[in-house]
């Protein structure tokens, strides 16, 4: 089964995407922390990159499409959950030519929390892992890394992104209509876990393995 996860930033998508790869075994392909790697390790992709990152806004498909092909060929998993692809109408479109969407799940919370929470939240420069929101930790509790504030998350730079959102990938709501299941995530982490284990035993029944 391939799903996509929709919704604003700091709606949840990275957190979601963990618990579907520790919990069900996806194969979890994250444009933008693909991105921050080649940011990381000063390639030609991540120079360029950085300084479409750094403003909030999209960075050019042409770049974003070929990565994410590369890394669709190395897919060991039969479940693949794509994370911050597609973020167009455009995007969905280049995808549909490669790979089959069974569901999108659109992770929904409210503006004023997830500013809050993206204004808090620190990723570990290691392995891209999210801190708990609201702790105070300095290093990674899954490898040991070192945890930062991204260089995106400041007020500025989210409002812009929100923007981004908003004229460029909330399209896609009407786009996948058919296939859009969605998951409130603005309450306790439990809450959502139940949800979303919910949904994906129905999903996983309904659309099974891609074998
Ligand atoms: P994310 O980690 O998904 O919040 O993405 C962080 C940033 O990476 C975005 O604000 C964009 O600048 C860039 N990015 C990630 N995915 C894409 C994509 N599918 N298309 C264009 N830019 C992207």
């Amino acid at each position: 089964m391939n799903l996509i996860l929709l919704g604003k930033p700091g709606a949840g998508k990275g957190f979601i995407a963990d618990i579907l790869k520790n919990e069900y075994g996806f194969y979890h392909i994250s444009t933008g922390a693909l991105l921050r790697k080649n940011i990381a390790e000063g390639t030609q992709l991540g120079q360029v990159a950085n300084g479409y990152m750094a403003q909030g806004e999209l960075v050019p498909n042409d770049l974003v499409f070929d990565m994410l092909k590369d890394e669709i060929g190395k897919m060991k998993s039969k479940n693949c959950v794509f994370d911050g692809y597609p973020r167009s109408v455009l995007q969905a479109k280049s995808l549909a030519g490669i790979v089959n969407i069974d569901s999108v799940l659109f992770v929904d919370v409210p503006d004023d929390i997830l500013i809050e929470r993206v204004l808090s939240r620190k990723t570990c420069l290691a392995c891209g892992n999210l801190s708990e929101i609201g702790q105070k930790d300095t290093v990674c509790k899954k490898c040991g890394g070192e945890l930062v504030t991204r260089a995106d998350d400041n007020l500025e730079v989210v409002t812009n992104r929100l923007n981004v959102y908003n004229e460029s990938t909330a399209p896609l709501k009407e786009f996948y209509a058919d296939k859009i299941v969605v998951l409130d995530n603005s309450g306790s982490v439990e809450q959502t876990k139940q949800k979303l284990n919910q949904i994906i035993s129905d999903l996983l029944k309904k659309y099974g393995e891609n074998i």
